[in-house]
């Protein structure tokens, strides 16, 4: 039984519930979701969701429970496999849990949100529907990228850690929640 933990604090959290459940379907494989509210949630986890959302609300939200402390001491104590979307990304940037800056709402405020085909590189090189909603942008020289929307960076993968500017959780398509997965099992 592999043990994901999904970030509650703010933001897309049951969508991602949602897109695991369905990856774990796909795969064949038992999956139990824990919640994480408070770093006493956090021991046993074999992989991490951090959701989109408003990264400054997060950090708010954490204060009390001390989550987001937590998680970094336990990821980099584990190293485990972590999807961080949008909101999450920039919080393993900031941390420096993956080496790539990016920079907050970069394509602008809230009306210039928008959808658009991209490309990715993972499982294979194919399109993906990108969702971006007040999407942060990765600085150059960004490592071992996965997606692009059209020559822009829009996704990462640094070792375990994929962060991502987009949205995969707000679409019915479950690839990277199964590479979160695959990474477990692997
Ligand atoms: N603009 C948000 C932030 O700065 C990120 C947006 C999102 O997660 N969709 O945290």
């Amino acid at each position: 039984m592999i043990e994901v933990g999904i970030a509650m604090l703010q933001g897309a959290r049951r969508e991602h519930i949602i897109s695991l459940q369905n990856a774990a379907q796909n795969l064949d494989i038992d999956v139990n979701i824990r919640q994480l509210r408070k770093s006493s949630d956090i021991d046993g986890i074999n992989a991490l969701i951090l959701p989109g959302g408003e990264s400054t609300a997060m950090k708010i939200a954490s204060k009390n429970e001390d989550l987001l402390d937590g998680l970094w001491k336990y990821i980099t104590d584990f190293n485990i496999p972590v999807l961080g979307t949008c909101a999450g990304a920039i919080l393993l940037s900031q941390q420096g849990l993956i080496s790539t800056s990016i920079v907050r709402n970069a394509f602008g405020r809230q009306k210039e949100s928008f959808q658009s085909k991209i490309r990715i590189g993972y499982p294979q090189e194919d399109d993906f529907h990108g969702v971006f909603i007040r999407a942060p942008r990765f600085l150059k020289g960004s490592k071992n990228p996965i997606a692009w929307l059209g020559e822009e960076v829009v996704g990462v993968l640094e070792g375990k850690k994929m962060a991502l500017t987009f949205h995969p959780e707000l679409t019915n398509d479950y690839r990277f929640h199964e590479w979160l997965l695959n990474e477990v099992i692997e």
